[in-house]
């Protein structure tokens, strides 16, 4: 790999004749934020329907650029995840919203799980259990205040999924799906899944009130996840008509920009602050 002075940052996008020339450039800078400190959390607050009380909150990495600025996740994820700079990134990430969620707790904040999204590359990792272990160690947050989000594709080979999360269902960490029905999914192999909860992908969300279809299937998904005893989350949730039809359907939470945005630590601490006092 070229090595770049320290100082230098070269600006991709710009200029950048060759795919490849870009994504290497990429892989350099994204090796760099690493090492640099660059990489950031927000936390998107989850709540409770019937309640109204903050849950959860989903760790949602953010990249500031010292030449881009805030660079969102989906433009840079894809290529961590090719280059496999995802499993550095992603233990990072872990460790990071782990050790945030105690010191929460240890201020008086609120005690609520984090989630934290695991890519498939992370989850077919073979010390995946050990460095989940780990980082609570580390950290000292207790096991059930950790939530892993994994999505459909890393259960494609089923038994060896199945085995993954016994081990890390031991350990006393919580499993949730992402993005349920966007991807390869069979219903039969979901219920031999040792999971806590799923999250109706916003896809479905954003449409419930115009379109019948997107109501429907919204309605079915949380319905089975009642019948087989799991959580369920909405995702994208935006506007109070989509809340009241989902709360009518009994969704146990919902996460979007009508309760919050993905927001800073000092915005979520303002924010547990305010919902203190009331
Ligand atoms: P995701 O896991 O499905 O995360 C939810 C995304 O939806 C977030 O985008 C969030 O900002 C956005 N969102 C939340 N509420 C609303 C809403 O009401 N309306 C709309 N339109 N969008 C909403 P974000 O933060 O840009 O993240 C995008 C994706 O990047 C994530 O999708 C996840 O797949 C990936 N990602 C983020 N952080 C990490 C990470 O630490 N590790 C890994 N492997 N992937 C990550
Ligand atoms: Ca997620
Ligand atoms: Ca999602
Ligand atoms: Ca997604």
């Amino acid at each position: 790999a070229k090595n770049k002075g320290k100082q230098t940052y070269q600006v991709f996008n710009t200029e950048m004749k060759s795919d490849s020339l870009q994504r290497l450039t990429l892989e350099n800078d994204l090796r760099r934020a690493l090492s640099h400190n660059e990489l950031m959390l927000y936390y998107q607050p989850q709540m409770d329907i019937e309640t109204g009380d903050i849950v959860g909150f989903e760790a949602l990495i953010r990249w500031l650029h010292p030449v881009r600025g805030l660079v969102p996740p989906n433009e840079f994820i894809p290529y961590a995840e090719e280059s496999g700079l995802i499993v550095p990134i992603g233990e990072w990430v872990m460790q990071e919203a782990c050790r945030q969620n105690k010191q929460w707790q240890d201020e008086g904040f609120l005690f609520v799980p984090v989630s934290v999204n695991l890519s498939t590359r992370q989850f077919l990792q073979h010390n995946l259990r050990d460095q989940v272990s780990e980082v609570l160690q580390r950290t000292g947050l207790a096991a059930s205040y950790l939530e892993l989000e994994i999505t459909e594709s890393s259960t494609m080979d089923v038994d060896f999924a199945i085995g993954v999360l016994l081990e890390l269902k031991a350990l006393g960490v919580k499993i949730s799906i992402d993005d349920f029905g966007t991807g390869y999914s069979s219903l039969s192999y979901l219920k031999r899944f040792p999971i806590d909860k799923l999250k109706i992908d916003q896809s479905f969300v954003r449409d419930i009130m115009t379109d019948p279809n997107d109501a429907a299937i919204v309605a079915s998904i949380i319905s089975m996840t009642r019948h087989m005893n799991l959580r369920v989350i909405a995702e994208g949730v935006e506007t109070e008509d989509q809340l009241v039809f989902l709360r009518n359907n009994h969704c146990n939470e919902i996460q979007g920009y009508w309760f919050s945005p993905p927001v800073s630590t000092f915005k979520v601490e303002e924010l547990m602050l305010r919902i203190k006092q009331v």
